[in-house]
């Protein structure tokens, strides 16, 4: 039986949870192996990448997992990139095909499977040349980095209409030219967090999105939905944010009887379909989630959990 070596490369990682869900994954799998951490310090990241890259292709790894502040340099480092990989400009898992290095992301398709998990992803797109229209679903993403960039190519990829709406106008329109580039239609408009969030984009609104670190522990008495505006009426709000599990904005949303999700899901549905690309196998995603959210420390909202993205 193969005896599979896993890791994840990033700065800092001692508080990851991937180390919990992939021995959880292998577990279910009833395959052996380990899941090792790599802190690997931002100053050392060439070094540190080559020789990962080198024992992947030795055989001495199988597989990798790449956080932050890495993704996006780890793109140099690859033989091949995956549509997602490419389509995000960011890589978080590596692995050996037919000799070569191929950097994927499994962030887009993680989001995607935890909303499908929720019930929350709308219609599956119509069939090509299909003369049924189907409803446009609106989402407004908070924040314009990595994360809100996965998001917003997972939702734009299954037909919804996406608003970036970032602090920094500048770096909104940027990741939305850039989005819409890569998606071959303007399916992505950049919105501004400082004026009038709604204004420009159109209704209803089907769910709003945090990729913002903004009420993340230990600042958990914050969020990044503006104060003056109030959260529309039918919307679902889901916080990439899973520590506190229920953020400030999830509680807002919550008292005025909106559905609600953290991050937890996604964290775990990326880290299932690395899994996948490594050992060919998929456990259940229900009863993963299920026994991190019974394994992990019962005092997670009080420790400084690693954000894994
Ligand atoms: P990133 O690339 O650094 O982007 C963060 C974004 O949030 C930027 O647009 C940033 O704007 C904005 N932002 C930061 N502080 C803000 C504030 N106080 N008010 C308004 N906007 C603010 O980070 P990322 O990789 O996208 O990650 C974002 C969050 O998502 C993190 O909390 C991460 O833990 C979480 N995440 C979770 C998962 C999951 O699986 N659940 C996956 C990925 C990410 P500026 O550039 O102006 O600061």
């Amino acid at each position: 039986m193969p005896y599979y070596r896993l890791g994840l490369i990033g700065w800092p990682v001692a508080h990851s949870l991937s180390p919990l869900i992939h021995h959880v994954a292998l577990q279910a799998c009833d395959l052996e192996g380990e899941y090792r951490l790599y802190p690997l310090e931002p100053q050392h990241f060439n070094e540190g990448a080559a020789s990962l890259i080198q024992q992947l292709r030795n055989e001495e790894l199988n597989g990798i997992n790449v956080t932050v502040p890495h993704k996006q340099h780890m793109l140099a480092y690859v033989d091949r990139l995956t549509a997602s990989a490419e389509t995000a400009g960011a890589v978080n898992t590596l692995y050996l095909e037919e000799g070569r290095v191929v950097g994927d992301n499994t962030d887009i398709p993680g989001f995607w499977m935890d909303l499908e998990r929720l019930g929350w992803a709308g219609q599956k797109a119509a069939p090509a040349h299909s003369q049924i229209t189907l409803p446009v679903y609106r989402a407004i993403i908070l924040g314009a980095g990595g994360a809100a960039r996965a998001v917003a190519v997972a939702l734009a990829e299954h037909g919804w209409q996406v608003g970036l709406a970032a602090r920094r106008s500048a770096q909104a329109q940027q990741a939305t030219a850039e989005l819409n580039r890569k998606l071959n239609g303007p399916q992505v408009a950049a919105l501004s967090l400082n004026g009038d969030l709604l204004a420009n984009f159109g209704e209803p609104v089907a769910m709003i999105v945090n990729a913002t670190p903004v009420g993340m522990f230990p600042e958990i008495d914050a969020d990044a939905w503006p104060e003056q505006t109030p959260i529309p009426q039918g919307v679902r709000v889901y916080d990439l944010v899973y520590n506190p599990p229920q953020t400030r904005l999830l509680q807002r949303a919550s008292t005025s009887g909106l559905p609600t999700a953290n991050g937890l899901g996604m964290l775990v549905g990326q880290a299932l379909l690395a899994f996948q690309c490594w050992t060919k196998q998929m456990p259940s995603f229900e009863a993963i989630l299920h026994a991190i959210r019974h394994q992990m420390d019962p005092n997670y909202s009080t420790h400084p959990i690693q954000p894994e993205i």
